[in-house]
């Protein structure tokens, strides 16, 4: 395996009005492991804890608990320069390509800025690094004289992505990478990550909150529910035959549902609770539709139902 994630925690301490310290369980002893040219979709609604999970992974976070194998080597143990060095290897695409390019650097220096860090090549060889980056992405090399406010929205995220593969990486995670640009262009730029992941043989942790998009994208899907998975499955399976009452509230909500999904299903309802303040017994009991007594008493375990298949609930698994 690539990586192997175990019983992964990220808690925050949030002071509250008067000084009120409270704990929110952001993620929440997750498990996966992800195999060389594998894409692992993490769904689930805003505030699910999928963001900090796959930053936690790559430690732009610190966990708070848990183990992160890359290749067998366990890298929450890692001193600064041992991550420094594997951050060759590992990198993210963020979801604002806005906010993540530096507005006062043109996009020649923002792409050789990987190189210069890792002392890689000298200026010249840079440069050219920089001007193959920007044709792999699909921009003319000559556009390295530009700020990023002069491309567009689709645009800035190629470079984006041409700095995250700026150092050859091989395990890319990708956090709601198409979620900000306009529906028209979404297309192409899933087709350039697909493209490239077949090209360069990358593995992906692929962050998203829209089920249509990572049934495009990915391999084998995990859907997560305030800071914990409560389904995992192969893609076909998981569209096909979904068990876990959240993940067919949210495949209800997307119109191109596969076959299996029974169109009488509704939208997952009402607001996720609070990280700081889950409900007791399943999480997700304040807004399941077929919930018993027994669901807000005792926390259901992930057990696999099927090969592959594992579920989170009293009642389905
Ligand atoms: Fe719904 Fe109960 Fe299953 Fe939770 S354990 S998803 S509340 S049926």
């Amino acid at each position: 395996m690539l990586l192997e994630v175990r019983d992964l925690k990220k808690y925050f301490v949030l002071e509250g009005n008067g000084g009120r310290k409270t704990t929110a369980r952001a993620v929440d002893g997750i498990s996966f492991s992800l195999a060389k040219g594998e894409t692992l979709g993490l769904v689930g609604e805003s505030g699910c804890g999928k963001s900090t999970a796959g930053r936690a992974v790559i430690r732009l976070v610190e966990p708070t608990a848990g183990e992160v194998r890359y290749k067998g080597k366990d890298i929450l143990s890692l001193g600064r320069a041992e991550m420094r060095a594997l951050r060759k290897e590992i990198q993210i695409v963020f979801q604002d390509p806005y906010a993540s390019l530096n507005p006062r650097k043109k996009v020649g220096a923002i792409l050789e800025e990987p190189f210069a860090i890792h002392g890689i090549g000298t200026q010249s060889e840079r440069r050219e690094r920089v001007a193959r980056l920007l044709r792999r992405v699909g921009l003319p090399p000559d556009h390295a004289g530009r700020y990023p406010h002069e491309f567009s929205g689709g645009q800035r995220q190629r470079i984006g992505i041409a700095r995250a593969i700026a150092l050859e990486p091989e395990f890319i995670v990708a956090d709601e990478p198409v979620s900000a640009l306009d529906v028209s262009i979404r297309a192409q730029a899933l087709n350039l990550l697909q493209e490239l992941q077949e090209s360069m043989g990358l593995s992906f942790l692929f962050i998203s909150h829209d089920m249509g998009v990572v049934e495009h994208f990915c391999d084998r899907v995990a859907v997560m529910y305030l800071g914990k998975f409560v389904e995992v499955a192969d893609r076909k399976e998981l569209y096909v035959s979904p068990r876990h009452p959240y993940t067919q509230a949210l495949l209800a909500a997307i119109p191109s549902a596969g076959a299996g999904i029974n169109k009488e299903r509704t939208p997952v309802r009402g607001e996720i609770p609070s990280a700081s303040f889950p409900p007791a017994g399943c999480a997700f009991h304040t807004r399941c539709p077929i919930k018993e007594k027994t669901c807000e008493q005792a926390v259901p375990e992930l057990k696999e139902t099927a090969r592959g298949h594992f579920v989170a609930c009293h009642l389905r698994a």
